[in-house]
């Protein structure tokens, strides 16, 4: 087995301990530090360009200082676009955050795998930073040959600082994973996990090929909890939402009941007590928009689609009040992410990509058994 010195890493982060706290509420908050990206890749979920917008550099630093030793994520997530077209920020942003307590990971296209050296500008992140995860897919291998993201990896796991690759899959019959895993695992045994997702949808992917819109389900009185709005979201315009719905993200639609504040005039504290506290999230995490909604009697027609149209129903919101407020919402609400954490990390893949993929993300723990949610954001 290849051996990477991995033990010499410290606060380093593997992707299933990142992974296992992805239900928690507020245990990470996400930010896309920037809308560019230098390769064009045709799926790609942001449809991020070479002109996107980028985040405020101060307001984000702003934001990090009110993290404090006692209030804080435990993850910082940043991405993009290409979040190391601005990698001074990403050091600044990670030490900022190391310095409270948090730790960073931060996702990748590897534009700059161009078969030579690692970069300076890359090696200082991978110091500065507790996880390095690297895209790779068919899109990917477009711009970036597979062999050079893995020579990246090889130079990033010499830095000490714990790596993973992030595939996708198009549809649950794509062999892509099964023959990019199985060279993973000869050339770097158990040190470099991956998380399969799936080509979404959204984005650029939106224009692959026409794709139905997911259904809101099979049983609208059926509880369909969402596991995407328990960390919140930093877009790029500094608002601060609560969860990673991408036409959230892009500004298509800004419902009034996902928005947790602006990072410019909001702190943390008041971000992660908002993600916690609000009823109609709580039953959002609970019980799901689709079972919100026809308590509430409107039509469901799409999940996420559905919650985006909860903002302004006083019915729904009424509801959700009654429901999700105080102890006993609190109660209802642990006992959902309890429940959602069942099975681990593997179990939460497999509900938003191909099951049969779900274990790559802990190697050496066995294939995840659930099936897939028809309903994932
Ligand atoms: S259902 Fe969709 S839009 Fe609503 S919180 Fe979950 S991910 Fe966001």
């Amino acid at each position: 087995m290849p051996d990477h010195g991995l033990t010499e890493k410290g606060a380093a982060m593997r992707l299933a301990e990142l992974m296992a706290l992805r239900q928690r509420i507020a245990a990470g908050v996400l930010v896309s530090l920037t809308e560019r990206c230098p390769l064009s890749c045709a799926h790609c979920s942001t449809a991020a360009t070479r002109l996107g917008r980028d985040l405020d550099e101060a307001a984000l630093l702003g934001f990090l200082r009110t993290f404090t030793s006692a209030d804080r994520p435990d993850v910082l997530m940043l991405t993009g676009g290409e979040p190391l077209l601005r990698p001074g920020l990403v050091i600044e942003a990670a030490t900022a955050a190391r310095s409270r307590g948090t730790r960073t990971a931060v996702l990748s296209g590897a534009f700059f795998a161009d078969g030579g050296p690692l970069p300076s500008t890359v090696r200082e992140v991978a110091r500065a930073v507790d996880h390095f995860s690297l895209s790779l897919d068919a899109f990917h291998e477009r711009y970036v040959p597979r062999r050079n993201v893995f020579d990246v990896l090889d130079a990033l796991l010499g830095t000490g600082v714990h790596v993973s690759l992030h595939l996708l899959a198009d549809g649950p019959a794509d062999p892509y994973p099964d023959e990019v895993g199985a060279q993973v695992r000869r050339r770097f045994g158990t040190d470099v996990p991956m998380l399969v997702g799936q080509v979404r949808p959204v984005g650029r992917g939106g224009t692959l090929r026409p794709r139905p819109r997911p259904p809101a389900g099979p049983d609208p009185w059926a509880a369909a909890p969402c596991d995407m709005a328990a960390w919140p979201v930093v877009t790029t315009d500094g608002a601060v939402t609560a969860c990673c719905n991408q036409d959230v993200a892009d500004r298509r639609v800004r419902p009034g009941h996902l928005g947790l504040g602006d990072i410019r005039t909001t702190t943390w504290q008041t971000v992660r007590e908002r993600a916690r506290a609000r009823p109609m999230l709580r039953m959002i995490r609970t019980v799901g928009p689709v079972h919100i909604a026809t308590r509430a009697g409107l039509p469901a027609d799409g999940y996420c689609a559905t919650c985006h149209r909860l903002d302004g129903s006083d019915a729904a919101r009424e509801w959700t009040d009654r429901a999700g407020t105080g102890p006993a919402g609190e109660l209802l609400q642990s006992a959902a992410v309890h429940r959602g954490e069942a099975g681990g990390p593997a179990a939460l893949v497999a509900r938003h990509g191909p099951a049969r993929h779900a274990h790559l993300v802990d190697p050496g723990q066995g294939p995840a058994v659930r099936p897939r949610q028809e309903h994932t954001p």
